[in-house]
């Protein structure tokens, strides 16, 4: 029983544990967010392996932003599914009103932290909705997912993001020591005088 006496603090393992268990818990697997990854990123990276993707799908939920989403998002839509919200909230989330567009405000926190082509990320495979996203939109198994769909898309599109900028940084990196390799080799050559600097004293 928790002690409602005891100062309140953040316990940030608690959040990450819960934040994981719950995407379990609502059928998510790390690996089916990797996939929609590949998806977005293959194009551009055609060596792309699944293992990269979900190494950065786990970067990404190691966020605190991205787990306070998840666990505010699968909260509204396991109350939803109980009947427990006010209405006309309650009936809102249920059927997914297409005017009721806090779902995705909610998805842009994620998407946020990884910068302006997340948004873009986000934008597309919110219209494909590919693999799990299928399942996540199908109102007929009785699960609410109003809110789960877009956390889904905006953790892939943050994943993508995350690689992109990495992958930025990586190829800037191997350039810059080509270059200062290529300089040291300069310095490192042998002076021979004015004809190995391709001109003579006439
Ligand atoms: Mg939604």
């Amino acid at each position: 029983m928790e002690d409602s006496t005891a100062p309140y603090c953040l316990n940030s393992k608690e959040v990450a544990e819960a934040t994981k268990t719950l995407l379990e818990q609502r059928g998510v697997q790390n690996e089916q967010i990797a996939e929609l990854v590949m998806i977005l990123q293959r194009k551009y990276y055609p060596d792309l392996t699944m293992e990269e993707c979900l190494e950065n799908v786990e970067a990404v939920l190691q966020k605190r932003e991205v787990q306070n989403a998840v666990l505010t998002g699968i909260q509204l839509d396991m109350l939803a599914e109980k009947g427990e919200l006010l209405q006309p909230l309650q009936n809102m989330i249920r059927n997914d009103e297409s005017l009721y567009g806090v779902d995705e405000i909610l998805a842009f926190s994620i998407v946020n932290v990884y910068g302006s082509i997340g948004f873009t990320n986000y934008g597309y495979i919110d219209k494909l909705k590919p693999g799990i996203l299928v399942r996540l939109n199908d109102r007929h198994d009785g699960q609410i997912h109003t809110f789960l769909d877009d956390i889904v898309g905006a953790v892939a599109a943050s994943a993508s993001s995350r690689m992109a900028h990495r992958k930025q940084a990586k190829r800037e990196q191997q350039l810059e020591k080509m270059r200062s390799a290529h300089a040291d080799e300069s310095d490192a050559a042998p002076d021979n005088g004015p004809e190995s600097w391709g001109w003579t004293e006439s």
